[in-house]
């Protein structure tokens, strides 16, 4: 017995919070069931105001109700009385008392978690309790058999802090000794058998209303637990995502120059081919290779090999539509596909690029680097030519350009020739 005794009011708090039991911020008081942790019991009661202020409204409307009730069988024993009119006006005061309460609950629930309105409110009401001993003594074998009653309940129906709770209990069991006492003759042997009966009621309200709060903060700890695993995988997840989305551009995307690398570059080949085929539409190839780069590096080192690399693909991006597609290679040659172009077009618009590459100043250090390139243009003949045969005819095109004296743009045409692109008239031929 002692030891179910031990079992139940030292239960571990801490083993009942498992299994944040390790956590300090999750340990609760041994007596009043709270959590140690000041910031989480504030947290904590913010979580559970409403909860708790619905409880408090409840109970306050449920005693205001029954208190109203009681004034007809008062009015029935008394009558118009003096002692009926004590009764009603204790009856109203605590009335009062319980519309205040309700008001302020109402107004911020917040009050309904801090326990002090209820506390003095039990206050009250234990005083108007005791009025009913002295006011009507014929009843007070009622009074006596609803007092442990209305010590469970003090507990239970009325939500409060739990050693607030303790302490208007202990006061009311003390009062209602005394009452006893000051109404039946002092008979110290009596009122100690007294106090130890009502012993139990408070026993079993404490134990019961500390076994929910220990509950409630339990299942708070858990939410606060789960909430807590739901944002690091959230976390997780999108650390996942971007690495990801990392690996993939490194996987596809040149990484001096931000434009397609040879492997996105094929695949998009690919797809662009297949598009053609099944929309019938055109398709044109441009291969890029710089003029004489070799003395750049040679000249300046290869940073400036670099910086002129990075200074081409831009003026690429800058040239070309949205739906034009650049990629390097590798070295410094460059690929164009121009989905939907003409042979004549794609053309014309590698000649605008050239134009603008040779005016452009690319500053690095001291110097003010500038170059020429060499392009080869070659439309998709349709039907089964493949990526590689049209990349080997732009390819071809582009050799002649550098045979011819470079920074030009040669066009491959259907019938084999190789010409010379000039925007003005139609290609001459090499
Ligand atoms: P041509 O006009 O006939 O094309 O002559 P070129 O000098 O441009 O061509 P060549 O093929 O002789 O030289 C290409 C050079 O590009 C050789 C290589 O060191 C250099 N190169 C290749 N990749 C890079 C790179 O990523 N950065 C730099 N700075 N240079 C590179
Ligand atoms: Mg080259
Ligand atoms: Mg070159």
């Amino acid at each position: 017995m002692r030891d179910d005794l031990t079992t139940m009011l030292s239960l571990s708090v801490q083993t009942d919070t498992d299994p944040h039991a390790a956590d300090p911020q999750w340990r609760l008081a041994r007596w009043s069931a709270e959590f140690l942790d000041t910031q989480t019991e504030t947290r904590y009661r913010q979580h559970a105001k409403h909860f708790m202020a619905r409880q408090l409204v409840v109970s306050l409307c449920t005693w205001l109700a029954l208190m109203t009730v009681f004034v007809v069988p008062d009015f029935v024993s008394m009558g118009w009385s003096a002692r009926f009119g004590g009764m009603l006006a204790m009856r109203v005061v605590v009335g009062l008392c319980v519309l205040a309460l309700l008001r302020a609950v109402l107004r911020d629930p917040m009050v309904a978690t801090r326990g002090l309105g209820a506390t003095g409110l039990l206050g009250v009401g234990l005083a108007g309790y005791l009025a009913v001993f002295l006011l009507r003594p014929e009843i007070a074998i009622w009074t006596y058999a609803l007092t442990p009653l209305i010590l469970i309940m003090l507990f239970v129906f009325m939500p409060n802090r739990l050693l607030y709770a303790l302490s208007v209990a202990v006061a009311a069991a003390i009062s209602i000794s005394v009452m006893v006492g000051y109404s039946h003759g002092w008979q110290p042997h009596e009122q100690l058998i007294l106090l130890l009966v009502l012993t139990l009621p408070i026993f079993t309200g404490y134990i019961t209303a500390r076994r929910m709060q220990i509950l409630q903060r339990r299942q708070y700890a858990q939410i606060m637990a789960t909430r807590r695993a739901n944002a690091m995988l959230q976390q997780e997840a999108a650390q996942r995502a971007a690495l990801e989305e990392t690996l993939r551009i490194q996987a596809s995307v040149d990484p001096l120059t931000g434009l397609n690398n040879r492997r996105e570059y094929e695949k998009l080949f690919q797809h662009e081919l297949a598009r053609a085929r099944r929309e019938r539409t055109p398709l044109s190839l441009a291969m890029v290779d710089l003029d004489h780069f070799k003395r750049i590096n040679d000249e300046h080192g290869h940073a400036a090999g670099d910086a002129v690399l990075k200074a081409t693909a831009q003026l690429l991006r800058e040239q070309l539509r949205s739906a034009d597609i650049a990629g390097r290679l590798g070295g410094e040659e460059f690929t164009v596909l121009m989905p939907n172009t003409s042979l004549h077009a794609c053309a014309a618009v590698m000649q605008r690029m050239l134009q603008a590459l040779q005016t452009l100043r690319i500053p690095f250090g001291e110097c003010s680097l500038q170059l020429t390139a060499t392009v080869g243009v070659a439309q998709w003949h349709g039907g089964e030519e493949n990526p590689d045969a049209l990349m080997q005819r732009a390819d071809a095109a582009l050799y002649s350009g550098k045979k011819t004296g470079r920074n030009r743009v040669m066009t491959a045409l259907a019938t084999g020739e190789v010409l010379v692109f000039s925007p003005s008239s139609q290609a001459q031929a090499t």
